[in-house]
């Protein structure tokens, strides 16, 4: 295993583990006394201000004031305050080239890096990249299956914040993947931890023939700024990002804690500040894991706007959010106990300058959305172009494929793939004339453009195959039941079954059509696999938080119990949403 070659031809075995004796093992207290950059980009003495470990000042700032109030700093906060995740990049390699994993505080702090252990799912790491607006290169997905092959298990997965993981990757091969990935242009560094992740954009953006404005080339901006800003990496907990223009696929911006929504302005004003034009209306505060979406605050940034507004937002809350309790600790808690008004002018504050509240009178917002846009062949915008949407089985897909997929794109298509918060994938640019040829090697390769109205909205967290946290094996449940449902069922419209494995609601079970939580069920002596069933749940125009319906149906008895459901939908129905919501 360790002497496995990586992309750039390195040898790790010798080479690497002979530079990574020599490499100090990093840490704030290998640190002291250096002068470092904090928070806006001055310089301080380190020893000036005691040394502060956390990865940023306002982030030390912010857990002194914890202290100073009498509370207790989270877990995680001290692991933090006594280790800079930023900084372990050198101790990273030292357990690689020893062959041991993370243990106590440091599997956490190793997530900063993109690792993750995920004992006792799978005595093995899980690494999650930072693919910003979900577009890749066609020579990036094919090195990530090489790197698969090689370091990991031999597939990839797409997840719903339309980036990538590897999983069952060995200790020592850990850092294969990260260096392998770093010589690709991919960057994992935040992915996990307490750290803004994965910027989403529209999977549309700049080929969509209705869209308002490009998202892709914005989030990309984000992703730099975020990797480029060391003040980005203090905050309390995760924090998300993303962009929809407008199009025919959601990036289901109201699930973020900053969601900017493309709309559009008809009218100029008088007040000068706010002409005609395309503006992204503001949300905050997006969490439905906690039965939330992002909420209008009546501002109205331009494109242009938008990165400097962001950054700021996050540094309100990365001074003010709760560093005790890991439960509160995101943005939804901050803007829960202060209002949204006291909320902005902090940020304005942090800006220097005022938000640009805009009445909901003088905005339109398209709702062009079609849930069936991102599989299948869709003429593009540009003339005698298409896309074509694959579908991956609960957003999986083999070396092999996505190797197969990515040379498919750079024969016919633009070089460059797209994956979509519904965990599949978008070959572009394909012309007219190529379209049979294309489709044909699509199913060669094992995987579909066409799907049920079913499959295509069933998206499943990683569940008990790889996580710690899950209460269910949710992947497989989740193609159970879609396989049941398809023999017994034929829908005319479009439902979403979102399978999650646990309350941290990766799958997001709250906004799906029917939304399914993991639980462990009594069943005569034995406890076993199953689910809370919860219905009527939407984002967008059909924004809703699903009801739960059932608790507690063994994983074995959920797919004969949706299936009464939508037959009871299918002869009784007047919309799906009054059925489903009431
Ligand atoms: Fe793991 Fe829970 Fe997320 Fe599923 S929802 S991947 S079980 S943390």
């Amino acid at each position: 295993e360790s002497q496995k070659q990586y992309l750039s031809g390195f040898t790790y075995g010798a080479d690497v583990a002979r530079a990574v004796r020599k490499l100090p093992i990093l840490s704030g207290a290998a640190n002291a006394g250096s002068t470092v950059a904090i928070g806006g980009g001055n310089r301080v003495d380190k020893q000036a201000v005691q040394a502060p470990s956390s990865p940023e000042q306002a982030a030390y700032e912010a857990q002194q004031r914890v202290i100073a109030s009498g509370k207790k700093l989270s877990r995680e906060e001290l692991a933090k305050q006594k280790k800079n995740p930023l900084d372990l990049w050198g101790e990273i390699s030292h357990r690689a080239q020893q062959n041991v994993f993370p243990k106590g505080d440091d599997v956490f702090l190793t997530k900063f890096q993109g690792l993750f252990f995920v004992a006792p799912a799978q005595n093995a790491f899980m690494c999650r990249m930072r693919i910003p607006g979900g577009e890749l290169h066609a020579y990036q997905l094919e090195g990530i299956a090489d790197l698969s092959e090689v370091s990991a298990g031999d597939y990839i997965d797409v997840t719903t914040r339309a980036n990538l993981q590897l999983r069952e990757i060995p200790a020592n091969q850990g850092m294969n993947i990260l260096y392998g990935l770093r010589e690709l242009g991919v960057v994992c560094l935040g992915s996990g931890g307490d750290n803004i992740r994965n910027v989403t954009a529209s999977p549309l953006s700049g080929i969509d023939p209705d869209e308002l404005i490009e998202t892709l080339p914005i989030a990309k901006r984000m992703h730099h700024y975020i990797l480029n800003h060391r003040e980005m990496y203090g905050l309390p907990r995760k924090f998300n990002i993303a962009f929809d223009g407008g199009g025919r696929i959601s990036a289901l911006d109201d699930t973020n804690d900053i969601g900017f929504h493309a709309v559009r302005v008809p009218e100029a004003h008088a007040d000068q500040r706010t002409p005609m034009g395309i503006y992204f209306q503001l949300t905050l505060g997006g969490i439905t894991g906690h039965s939330d979406f992002a909420r209008d605050t009546g501002v109205l940034v331009t494109p242009d706007e938008a990165l400097e507004v962001a950054g700021a937002i996050v540094r309100v809350f990365l001074e003010n959010g709760d560093r005790t309790d890991r439960k509160r600790a995101r943005l939804k808690y901050v803007l829960d106990e202060w209002g949204f008004e006291k909320f902005l002018t902090e940020v304005e504050k942090s800006l220097g300058k005022e938000l640009r509240r805009v009445d909901r009178t003088r905005w339109e917002r398209p709702e062009i959305e079609d849930r069936l846009a991102h599989i299948d062949v869709h003429a593009q915008a540009q003339t005698g172009k298409n896309y074509i949407g694959i579908v991956l089985p609960v957003g999986r897909m083999t070396a092999d494929q996505a190797r197969g997929l990515a040379r498919l794109s750079r024969r016919f298509g633009s070089g460059r793939v797209r994956l979509t918060v519904w965990q599949n994938l978008l070959l572009t640019d394909i012309a007219d004339d190529d379209l049979p040829e294309v489709q044909q090697s699509i199913r060669k390769l094992g995987l579909d453009y066409a799907a049920s109205n079913l499959r295509a909205g069933l998206v499943a967290c990683t569940g008990s195959a790889g996580c710690k946290f899950a209460g269910a094996d949710t992947k497989r449940h989740a193609m159970q039941v879609a396989e049941y449902l398809e023999e017994w069922l034929t829908l005319d419209t479009p439902i979403n079954i979102h399978v999650t494995g646990c309350h941290h609601s990766c799958a997001q079970h709250y906004i799906g059509d029917i939304g399914m939580i993991a639980t462990k069920v009594e069943v005569g002596d034995d406890m076993v696999e199953g689910y809370h069933v919860h219905v009527g749940g939407g984002w967008g125009k059909d924004q809703g938080i699903g009801q739960l319906l059932f608790t507690g149906v063994p994983a074995d008895e959920v797919a004969p119990l949706l299936r009464g459901l939508l037959t009871a939908y299918l002869q009784q129905r007047g919309s799906k949403e009054e059925f489903f919501v009431q």
